[in-house]
């Protein structure tokens, strides 16, 4: 299959072609065109004109189109989820799911256009103001440039793509490198629904290039990125006076306290820490659990851990498949090294193979080691003792990230105290931090970002309010 891209309404060839291969075993799977920097300023020429079409389209044809893709995502389900696999290693279970996410995205994006509204300003509040009426209108921000990651390529370009259609913006979408193809399957679901000309773009093509091309063009509005802190704390630099959302990684922490029920937190652990082999920027990652229950859960953890099982993605039976590529997974491997050096226990799991690992359990971590204070992004759990709660609210904030954390405990007021304590953007009480309802705010704290996304809340980001004053 090959798959030209996506630029000013039609799909059409670009400098050069790559080959996109199945990571789990490296056998081509699509070949798709790239673009250069020369090929986003074409695309952002295209998407300025898309763009005053799309300005005056009513909010009701917004969400027709919108709608209009889902119904096509839904009809092509099948096709996506094997492309989403294939492409990003993901078990086809969690690719079917992501599908059918995406159509919730657009749904609430379709929402969110025909919810768009303005307010009155009570301008006669002030003596001075008598006489005059005032209102907001929300108006377009204008192209918006979109950089998303390998690890949900669907659900978290529809996260840019569809609240900034909402809002009647156009966008040039650059996907990741080893995912490009649910992007251009996805494109074509806008060709047919009738998006205007221009107002989507898909130019894959190495980030570094197109990703800072789109940042520092004068006719770019907003960058809306998804990926590692390296990369937004970078575009962030060079990005100047454009509004830029900031989605980065996490440590993500889970707190097992000392009442809490492991027929339920167990399992949720195990899925929310190897699930897509851990490449989940809120997969569970660092488990604090009170001393009275730390071995029972050890035992439990890595028997749940070692029956996961592995195999090609698009495998119906598969529940763990292999890292985006080798380099990652020899750098997990690296990082369990490490801390077995610094004197954690490897329990289960590790052994490599190319670009498969087994999920790895380790306790006592030191709090130092890469494992537990970077973002480990591969199917690795460390799970450390604590004796009180306070303890373990120090454990969980002693970290340069803060996405989301949770904790399992069946006292109401432990779950509150550490809600209202740990330094996230969101928090989850007797569930894993690696849940996300795609209409919630999602979006972090420290080096895990800034802006929120979910389509309510990036729509806000998306849009300019302009006041207009009428002297009656
Ligand atoms: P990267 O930061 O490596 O890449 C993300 C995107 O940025 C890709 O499209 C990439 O292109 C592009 N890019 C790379 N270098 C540059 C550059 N210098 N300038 C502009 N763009 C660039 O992340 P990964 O794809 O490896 O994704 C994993 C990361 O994403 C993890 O840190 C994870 O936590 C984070 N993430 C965060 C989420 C959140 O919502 N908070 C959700 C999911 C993931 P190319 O592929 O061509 O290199």
């Amino acid at each position: 299959m090959e798959f030209q891209l996506f630029l000013g309404g039609s799909f059409r060839d670009g400098v050069a072609v790559r080959d996109v291969r199945v990571p789990y075993d490296g056998t081509v799977f699509a070949r798709v065109h790239i673009g250069d920097a020369a090929m986003v300023g074409e695309a952002v020429a295209a998407a300025r004109k898309g763009l005053i079409v799309m300005r005056g389209l009513t909010r009701a044809r917004r969400a027709e189109i919108l709608l209009e893709v889902r119904r096509r995502l839904l009809e092509d389900s099948e096709r996506m989820a094997v492309a989403i696999a294939s492409e990003c290693g993901k078990p086809l279970r969690e690719a079917q799911l992501e599908v059918s996410r995406g159509a919730g995205t657009l749904l609430f994006s379709a929402q969110e256009a025909l919810a768009l509204a303005g307010e009155e300003v009570p301008v006669d509040a002030s003596a001075h103001g008598a006489g005059r009426m005032g209102m907001v209108i929300r108006e377009p921000l204008g192209v918006i440039g979109a950089i998303t990651p390998f690890n949900f390529p669907l659900n978290l370009s529809l996260h840019k793509i569809g609240p900034a259609l909402a809002g009647g913006n156009a966008v040039v979408h650059k996907p990741a490198s080893a995912t490009p193809v649910s992007a251009l399957l996805l494109a074509s679901y806008f060709a047919e629904a009738g998006l205007p000309e221009g107002a989507l773009n898909v130019v894959p093509g190495p980030g570094a290039e197109l990703g800072e091309a789109l940042a520092r063009h004068p006719d770019v509005a907003m960058i809306t990125f998804t990926g590692s802190p390296e990369v937004g704390v970078r575009l962030r630099e060079i990005a100047g006076l454009k509004r830029v959302t900031l989605e980065l990684g996490s440590n993500s922490a889970v707190i097992v306290e000392a009442d809490a029920d492991l027929d339920v937190a167990v399992p949720l652990c195990v899925s929310g820490a190897f699930a897509h082999s851990g490449q989940v920027c809120i997969s569970v990652q660092r488990i604090f659990v009170h001393s009275s229950l730390f071995g029972e859960f050890v035992e439990r953890m890595a028997a749940g851990a070692g029956a996961l099982r592995q195999g090609p993605p698009v495998e119906e039976a598969t529940q763990v498949s292999s890292l985006i590529n080798e380099g990652e997974a020899v750098r997990v491997a690296s990082w369990i090294d490490e801390a077995v050096g610094a004197g954690a226990r490897l329990v289960t799991g590790g052994e490599r193979e190319g670009t498969r690992m087994r999920p790895a359990v380790l306790t006592d971590v030191p709090a130092a080691a890469k494992l537990l204070a970077k973002e480990a992004f591969g199917p690795v759990a460390g799970v450390n003792r604590f004796g009180d709660l306070d303890e373990a609210i120090g454990m969980v904030n002693d970290s340069d990230y803060g996405l989301q954390a949770s904790i399992f405990t069946r006292d109401i007021g432990k779950a509150f105290r550490a809600a209202r304590e740990v330094e996230v953007g969101g928090f989850m009480i007797n569930d894993v931090p690696q849940f996300r309802a795609d209409q919630m705010p999602y979006g972090g704290v420290k080096l895990s970002g800034t802006g929120r996304e979910g389509p309510h809340y990036a729509i806000e980001e998306m849009t300019e309010r302009k006041l207009i004053i009428w002297r009656v």
